[in-house]
């Protein structure tokens, strides 16, 4: 395998991370201590509009069910023995450390002014120095678009970007590429177990495709003509979208949402993500009960009949225990038997 930002050497690197290490971590660990591989994460990374669960290596199995309320699958099981947001035999040694040259100053120099300062009231952080900004961020799309299947650009964005990075070195701050990029940080309030509400991990098949990367969500539009705003679980909720758009290499402006704001998203997705995954498991397990009695699977229609006589009506899907899913599904059977 040939190295993809070099295109010339053996890519003979081991675990590189796609996402930079230092700022998924927290989000990553379970208590949000700095060790990798003992915390859990939602991956926004599928086919599906909706989020799906990963965990990662070294969780204990019990706390995770008592976390989620179910049982995990043997599929997340091992799912959960990769470690998470890293490759192996994709990049060089040599474009490794070109990685680490545009990683550190970000980290060293801007990433302090937004997780050690008060951010009360900030609704946004402008922020002068636009090539380690813009160098960071591009890194981190443009190696998540050739680590994950789901994350697309054009054949030209990503030459551009990889010719960038490959020579960060020596490029000057005005022939950065100017792709209108949107980032949002969200306000993390409280100690380092606050992380762990956040995500890491991208959508698919949105136009922009988002990188939720713990504290800072990345969207990238290919040309002015992509601008959109896209709801996705209140974070492009108001219409200010362009105002926090970066088209010039001046200065990179960030838009800050509240914790109170980022609480408010990642309850969503995790109320909705949660609603989705039950009323999968809730279906599967009328199927299968279904089946036993019939010998056969239940219609579409009378599936959609059965969530609502489930859900009575209203979208209150989560009121469930076990035992009384158990009982109404038998009710909705007997129902239909006589
Ligand atoms: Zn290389």
């Amino acid at each position: 395998m040939i190295c993809e930002l070099c295109k010339e050497k053996e890519a003979n690197k081991k675990n590189t991370h796609y996402l930079t290490d230092s700022i998924i971590r927290t989000c990553l660990n379970l208590d949000g201590v700095n060790e990798r591989e003992t915390g859990f994460y939602f991956d926004v990374s599928n086919n599906t509009p909706f989020v799906d669960f990963n965990f990662q290596r070294g969780t204990s199995i019990p706390k995770l069910e008592e976390s989620l309320g179910r049982e995990v699958t043997e599929e997340e099981i091992e799912k959960a023995k990769k470690i998470p947001f890293s490759v192996d035999h994709v990049f060089c040694s040599q474009c490794e450390d070109i990685f680490t040259s545009i990683e550190t100053p970000f980290i060293k120099t801007i990433l302090p002014q937004f997780r050690q300062n008060d951010l009360t009231g900030t609704n946004r952080i402008i922020v002068t120095q636009n090539k380690t900004v813009k160098l960071f961020f591009y890194l981190q799309i443009w190696r998540t678009a050739i680590c994950e299947e789901v994350y697309d650009l054009t054949e030209q964005t990503m030459e551009s970007l990889r010719l960038t990075i490959l020579n960060s070195n020596t490029i000057e701050n005005y022939d950065i590429p100017n792709l209108p990029l949107h980032i949002t940080y969200l306000e993390t309030v409280g100690d380092e177990k606050a992380y762990t509400n956040n995500f890491v991990g991208c959508t698919s098949d949105r136009n922009p495709n988002i990188i939720f990367m713990n504290d800072f969500v990345i969207q990238l539009f290919e040309n002015n003509n992509e601008i959109n705003t896209l709801e996705f679980y209140g974070l492009n909720q108001s219409n200010d979208l362009e105002h926090y758009i970066n088209v010039d290499n001046e200065k990179v402006t960030f838009k800050v949402l509240p914790n109170q704001k980022r609480l408010e998203i990642v309850g969503r997705i995790n109320r909705e993500e949660k609603v989705e995954k039950s009323i999968s498991s809730f279906i599967g397990t009328f199927s299968k009960q279904w089946f036993l009695i019939f010998g056969g699977f239940p219609h579409q229609n009378l599936i959609q009949e059965y969530l609502q006589f489930i859900s009575a009506g209203e979208f209150d899907i989560l009121k469930y225990t076990q035992e009384t899913l158990m009982e109404r599904t038998t009710e909705f059977i007997d129902s239909k038997v006589k």
